[in-house]
């Protein structure tokens, strides 16, 4: 049996590993002349930029593709960051958070005032409940019964009143903590799905789990590393990469997938997994089928802002992940998917590899990935939006770093929602597919499988389970499940 695998994102090659193990001559096309979709780096007179993600959680998941079929002797090094994320508050307050339940909590209880004991109760409770709801909500398919109708679920139903599922995050937020500061930090791991925590159910209060619990890791090399290893491994598959091959149609008879049309050329399949965004999936490359509606209508994520900023300077105060919080966080999220406009006070994340990676930068200097969440593209005069945030981050920079950043800024590039949707075909610039803004998005998220067409599958963040890097691999995980059981390979 032969399986094309439409685009080259992580979801997407750690789909092709896992059909190459199932035995199936296997395929990924490609339209960008370079694998691994959203995560890849530039480098820019002597700064290298990671240009997608920064923040890696659950490296075991990348250890165990790497060893599908047989060990591998692929060189994937990682190491644990000692303190998750810096934060700044604009009176002044700065936070080097640690990581590790008593670490953070003692942490919050020294900076902020909270009670310690019951920060490392919340803390508990947040990895009882991600426990839970593992491996019945992100292991597996939500929409097949039986494949979640196992013990597991007994856990996970019975932890219900403990998910908090009928309020918002903000709300659980600002009832459990004494400080308002430390409610905006639990809030801010909404938008690692691209939410609003002011209306996302306080169940993804769970994302906080892997990095105050456990804590983010850091590739050694930087994330590109992570696009590399999962490359070799599915070269060493067999897998065969068509780059700078945009596929045009999915074809299906029968109530079966038939091939895809790819630079004008039929190619015959059994099994195809599209990595590309859902909704664009169905719009471009489905026309003739009526998508379900209630799934691509959702509201969507959000997209994001980035400038790669070469600085010639180094800053102690600064660590690896930065976040310097808007003094107005609801106020942001409303300008975001409200008014659908960025805050004039929008919170700034940087990130600078270099501080571990000293290979990254020249000497003395540093490698600023600075992005500010936006929201999706609807017509916005981008050139304008990123001129005035601009100015917003380096007022905003300068008051806490005490110098005017804007005379550091030695080499510059940028990326906005649009240029966000051409390079990796995200619908509007959407990072994440729909948003987590409701008690039943999760069920709002498309599927892995198509019911009414045997064999085409879909993975990446914007299908089911959900949005980031671990959540792009389990969704490979589960789209070899689903064929396993569709095509009887045992
Ligand atoms: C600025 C930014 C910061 C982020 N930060 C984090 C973070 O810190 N941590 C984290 O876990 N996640 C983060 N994310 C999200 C992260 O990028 C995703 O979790 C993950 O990389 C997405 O993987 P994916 O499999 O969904 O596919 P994508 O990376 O979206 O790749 C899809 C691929 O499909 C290709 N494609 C689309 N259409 C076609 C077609 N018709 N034919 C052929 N190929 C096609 C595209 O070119 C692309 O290569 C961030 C994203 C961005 C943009």
């Amino acid at each position: 049996m032969k399986a094309i695998i439409i685009g080259s994102g992580i979801g997407g090659m750690a789909s092709a590993i896992r059909m190459a193990s199932l035995g199936l001559e296997t395929h990924v096309f490609e339209q960008n002349a370079f694998y691994g979709g959203k995560i890849n780096s530039k480098s820019l007179k002597g700064y290298r930029f990671d240009v997608g993600p920064s923040v890696f959680t659950e490296p075991h998941l990348i250890d165990e593709l790497l060893s599908v079929q047989n060990p591998s002797n692929i060189d994937f090094t990682y190491t644990k960051l000692p303190v998750s994320c810096c934060y700044f508050f604009e009176d002044g307050t700065r936070i080097p958070l640690p990581t590790g339940t008593k670490a953070v909590a003692q942490s919050l209880s020294e900076n902020l005032g909270e009670d310690q004991k019951k920060i490392e109760r919340f803390l508990k409770r947040l990895e009882f409940n991600y426990k839970a709801v593992y491996a019945v909500f992100i292991e597996s398919s939500l929409h097949r019964i039986k494949q979640w109708l196992n013990r597991n679920i007994f856990n996970a139903i019975y932890r219900i009143p403990f998910y908090g599922l009928f309020s918002s995050m903000n709300s659980v937020n600002t009832r459990d903590f004494d400080n308002p500061k430390t409610a905006q930090i639990f809030n801010r791991f909404a938008t690692y799905n691209g939410s609003d925590p002011y209306r996302s159910p306080a169940m993804f209060n769970i994302i906080a789990h892997l990095e105050l619990n456990i804590g983010p890791f850091m590739p050694n090399g930087g994330m590109v590393k992570i696009s590399d290893a999962i490359y070799k491994k599915a070269i060493e598959l067999g897998v065969q990469f068509h780059l700078k091959s945009r596929v045009d149609e999915i074809l299906y008879a029968d109530g079966k997938v038939d091939g895809i049309i790819a630079d004008e050329q039929k190619h015959e399949c059994d099994i195809i997994v599209s990595n590309m965004d859902v909704h664009f999936t169905y719009e471009k490359l489905l026309p003739k089928l009526r998508g379900p509606r209630k799934i691509l209508e959702q509201e969507k994520s959000t997209s994001a802002i980035v400038f790669y900023w070469g600085i010639r300077k180094s800053f102690d105060i600064l660590d690896v992940h930065n976040i310097f919080f808007s003094e107005d966080y609801e106020g942001e999220f409303n300008s975001i998917f409200r008014q659908k406009s960025l805050s004039d006070d929008p919170t700034v994340y940087l990130h600078i590899s270099s501080k571990m990676q000293k290979e990254d930068a020249p000497s003395g200097c540093e490698n600023w990935f600075v992005m500010v969440n936006a929201p999706i593209d609807s017509g916005q005069d981008w050139e304008v939006q990123k001129k005035k945030v601009r100015s917003s981050i380096i007022r905003k920079l300068s008051k806490q770093l005490h110098e005017d950043i804007s005379e550091l800024i030695e080499t510059e590039e940028n990326i906005d929602p649009v240029i966000m949707e051409r390079m990796y075909s995200g619908k509007n610039g959407s990072i994440y597919g729909n948003a987590s803004n409701s008690i039943l998005s999760s069920f709002y998220r498309h599927p892995n499988f198509m019911a009414s067409i045997k064999g085409l599958y879909f993975s990446g963040v914007t299908v089911h389970p959900g949005g980031g890097i671990p959540l792009a691999l389990n969704s490979a995980a589960i789209v070899q499940q689903c064929v396993k059981k569709d095509f009887s390979i045992y």
